[in-house]
């Protein structure tokens, strides 16, 4: 064969492989949508085409005999997004309505140092009984310490319970975690010491893992915390990422720009630090939350909590198994009906609660300007912290996200409830509309995509859109659940 000949035929095989393999095979087609594909692009008209659930093509593309249509006129084509601090899988049941209905094709559960043991195990049932939605988990550290430790945990555990704890953690890693979740403001991490979370961060770094934390606080010491997640970032050699960062103190208002300024030089000195924040000015947790020094009875700790914290009228007693009929009400409105002053009452449910446990409250202590202002960070992404019950985030965040003014355009916000979030939780091939990606992805009208969820209505689904789809199957439609189980486990 002369040369020219050899070239010839080394570019026409080279010239076939360059062929998708897919191309010009019929599949799942959406066409005529606006497309925002996640990247922070902005939007561009044309259609994607789904085959084997994955992308394998997008832009203008012409319809193939055998191809099925879904028509997205006036509509928007968008990555699923991805909530990178759930609690939806305490829903019993496996449509996670809660999520889909929002928008929502990812979970990341075993958060706030919470998460179930023997990942292995959880992981592989769920393979056999999938969910509407991808999940993924961290390993949490109160749950191993807890494991560990059992009930004498109310202190700093010695150099061999460090070590028990350093092999369940390499054995979850193993089993695919995503990395290491910590909620040192809950029992009983917060009897942990910085170095036993540094030990144990190290271990999730050695494979590749991530450092995701409920810091150890979000008001008194907040400046501490954040001085003790740079550290673990740094001693540890690890990504961390701050859980639903807040400013919780009514004389931190106003400063999240000081501490993102703080995050900033350390992102500049080399450590890989960010966060995820959730749009509303009320979190939801326990009534004891407040006391870091653990002293219920204090009536001074419980007059700075109502004070300096949150306030009577801001404190919505969601749980309370002692006394269900105080459920709903504010603490407010229980004091007033107890003749008492709100400290006393305060001090007296959580005497309650330690009789019979099972209690929640949802309380206001966040400013509007601050959670946009760390939202706006380039290296937030959205998530919802939310649970099917309690707090509308659980129902309402992503959309309440959307809709919020914010000043960036749509399309950033698209990102960061997408390739954003994948990126903070390190997982490749996901949070984008790109061939070979999975066809985890949205159609929403613009228009009417919103949040309905409220403190007095938590469980009411947004409006406005149009279909979900999670791994190239259709789980939710014009708000209807379809009762399609696609979704994967993700195993890092
Ligand atoms: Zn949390």
């Amino acid at each position: 064969m002369k040369m020219r000949q050899v070239i010839f035929f080394a570019s026409l095989i080279l010239f076939m492989q360059c062929q998708t393999p897919e191309s010009g095979e019929p599949g799942l087609v959406i066409q005529n949508a606006r497309i925002i594909d996640g990247s922070g692009a902005a939007p561009q008209e044309g259609s994607i085409r789904i085959i084997n659930g994955k992308i394998s093509e997008i832009g203008k593309l012409k319809i193939l005999e055998g191809d099925s249509v879904i028509d997205g006129t006036g509509l928007i084509l968008s990555p699923g997004f991805i909530d990178t601090h759930s609690h939806h899988d305490g829903d019993s049941l496996r449509t996670m309505e809660s999520a889909i209905s929002q928008g929502i094709t990812t979970i990341i559960v075993g958060q706030d140092g919470f998460s179930k043991l023997d990942l292995d195990f959880y992981f592989d049932s769920l393979s056999n009984n999938p969910l509407s939605l991808n999940l993924g988990s961290y390993v949490g550290h109160n749950s191993i310490r807890k494991k560990v430790m059992g009930e004498d945990s109310k202190r700093e555990a010695l150099p061999e319970e460090i070590e028990a704890m350093q092999r369940l953690v390499e054995q979850e890693m193993g089993n695919g975690a995503l990395g290491l979740s910590t909620g040192l403001e809950y029992d009983p991490g917060i009897y942990s010491s910085t170095q036993e979370v540094i030990e144990l961060a190290k271990v999730a770094s050695a494979y590749g893992g991530r450092y995701i934390s409920h810091m150890r606080s979000e008001d008194v010491a907040l400046e501490q915390s954040i001085v003790e997640i740079i550290r673990i970032a740094e001693e540890a050699n690890i990504p961390v990422q701050i859980s639903h960062f807040k400013l919780a103190r009514k004389s931190l208002w106003g400063k999240a720009g000081d501490i993102l300024t703080v995050l900033d030089s350390a992102r500049a000195d080399g450590l890989h630090i960010t966060a995820d924040v959730y749009p509303y000015q009320y979190w939801q947790s326990t009534m004891t939350v407040l006391f870091p020094k653990r002293d219920f009875d204090n009536r001074a700790s419980a007059e700075f909590a109502l004070n300096e914290l949150t306030s009577p009228e801001g404190m919505i007693i969601d749980q309370f198994d002692a006394m269900p009929e105080y459920q709903g009400k504010t603490l407010e409105e229980i004091a007033n009906h107890r003749s008492e002053d709100p400290a006393t009452t305060y001090i007296e449910l959580i005497r309650l609660s330690q009789e019979t446990p099972g209690e929640s409250i949802i309380a206001k202590s966040m400013d509007e300007e601050d959670i946009k202002t760390l939202m706006g960070w380039e290296h937030s992404n959205l998530c919802s912290d939310g649970a099917p019950k309690g707090h509308p985030r659980g129902w309402g965040a992503f959309p309440k996200y959307l809709n919020m003014e914010t000043g960036d355009p749509i399309e950033v916000k698209i990102h960061k409830m997408s390739a954003q979030a994948a990126e903070n939780l390190g997982l490749d091939s996901m949070g984008l509309l790109k061939p070979a990606y999975p066809a985890d992805l949205i159609l929403f009208d613009p228009e009417n995509f919103r949040d309905q969820a409220t403190y007095e209505n938590s469980s009411a689904k947004a409006t406005g859109l149009k279909l979900v789809m999670v791994n190239g199957k259709i789980v939710y439609e014009d708000g209807v659940v379809k009762n399609v189980f696609s979704g994967r486990v993700i195993r890092r």
